[in-house]
């Protein structure tokens, strides 16, 4: 895209159809819909019919579309052949491409994801009708199999495309592709080159309750935690919780509560301002309630943006957790640290994000991602931006998620320029 010309609109008084999105999130929000919320699990013949349903609704207007072997659903805006959608022969023009997913968590709710989608088949639209002359084809993605709810792990869609899968993981996964009439041709090695991507971009509903806190509109995301994972157990000696004098225990489940109780602790002091520490399972044995417990295993994990801020963390729990049981008489085994790596997104896209709401007049907010999205799998390969918006309390995975439709039309809308503005080649400052 180049300067408007007398036959092409001024890019930037483009506006997407916030009535039209609505309609559609509404209309998806049927398929799979039950008396406590939505469910469409990956592969499930609900979640099959929604991708179906997308189909045509690219098709209705007039953008060409697909499902690939995976489920992944694309369709594509800009110069294209037949069978290319999703993927491009080297020397290709670079793609922009647009993604989320349409699965949901069983009783889910009806923005988690389709928001993503159903924006970006809106950005599609609007720019279709315009006439906008585009740089780069731009594709809509909705990503199959990203809650992970009824197959872990989740981000299947993305991660096979991008990276490709393990074998082990291929063989979980592809009787369910088959019993949903996928799958066949392929498996599961990587068949998208990031190089043929200009950006990856998603907008998603915030699910941490920040935003409608503060009353801010838009969340630029800076990048997606990564999360260490720990189990740490305290051994100490059964024994009769009747006879057993109080100085003569070995009681290891004061071991496993006293570290519980210094993660907030050890968070504040060591991690970042951001840094978030769990002990979410705990398991006691025996467990009975007139018996000393012998043995106390407890869960910790950690996130942060930044992977050494989080391994500090970790560290230094785990000296801790040393420290408690030589002070308590326990000994204490822990489990490797097992880590899921987070992404960045690219701070040049942060900026675009952060100016083009402004220029909305929309109040932004730059904030971490708590959980995981297909962000994830494109943030450490190709440039990639994230837009947050509200969501009512914080809920989500739940009937209850809710965002209104003032701030989907701002997230479709922010993604609208976001999009025009790399293609106008503008950098965020
Ligand atoms: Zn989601």
């Amino acid at each position: 895209m180049t300067q408007p010309t007398d036959r092409e609109p001024d890019p930037r008084t483009l506006r997407v159809n916030v009535d039209r999105l609505w309609d559609d999130l509404h209309r998806l929000s049927e398929i799979g819909r039950g008396d406590r919320g939505i469910s469409r699990l990956a592969f499930s013949p609900q979640d099959m019919e929604a991708r179906q349903w997308l189909l045509r609704r690219f098709e209705a207007a007039g953008i060409p579309a697909r499902m690939d072997s995976y489920g992944n659903v694309f369709g594509r805006l800009g110069g294209v052949q037949e069978g290319d959608l999703g993927e491009r022969s080297p020397g290709a023009a670079p793609v922009l491409m647009i993604g989320s997913h349409v699965d949901t968590v069983p009783e889910g709710g009806m923005f988690d994801g389709a928001l993503g989608v159903l924006a970006g088949l809106e950005c599609l639209r609007t720019l279709k009708e315009s006439g906008v002359r585009l740089p780069f084809a731009v594709d809509v993605a909705a990503f199959s199999n990203e809650e992970g709810a009824r197959l872990g792990p989740g981000t299947f869609g993305s991660r096979v495309l991008l990276e490709g899968i393990s074998d082990d993981e291929w063989m979980k996964v592809s009787p369910v592709l088959k019993e949903a009439g996928l799958g066949h041709g392929v498996e599961g090695g990587p068949s998208l080159d990031p190089a043929h991507l200009r950006a990856y971009l998603e907008l998603h509903v915030e699910q941490g309750g920040v935003l409608d806190a503060s009353g801010e509109d838009i969340g630029v995301v800076q990048g997606i935690v990564c999360i260490k994972l720990f189990y740490v157990t305290f051994k100490g000696v059964p024994n009769h919780a009747g006879t057993t004098p109080m100085g003569h225990r070995k009681d290891a489940l004061l071991g496993a509560a006293e570290l519980v109780l210094s993660v907030p602790k050890v968070v504040r002091e060591v991690g970042s301002p951001i840094t978030v520490g769990t002990s979410g399972q705990i398991r006691v044995s025996p467990g009975g309630r007139n018996i000393i417990p012998g043995e106390a295993e407890i869960s910790i994990e950690v996130r942060d943006l930044d992977d050494e801020v989080a391994s500090r963390v970790v560290e230094s729990l785990r000296n801790k957790a040393s420290e408690i049981a030589s002070s308590r008489g326990l000994r204490v085994e822990m489990s490797r640290v097992a880590s899921t790596a987070g992404a960045g997104m690219a701070p040049e896209i942060q900026d675009i994000i952060e100016r083009e709401a402004a220029a909305l007049g929309l109040s932004t907010r730059r904030m971490p991602s708590g959980a995981g999205h297909d962000a994830m799998t494109f943030g450490n390969k190709v440039p990639s931006g994230m837009i947050f918006v509200p969501s009512r309390g914080g809920i989500s995975h739940s009937p209850e998620e809710w965002t209104s439709k003032e701030h989907c039309g701002n997230g479709a809308q922010v993604l609208l320029r976001t999009v025009l503005a790399l293609a106008a080649g503008r950098t965020g400052r």
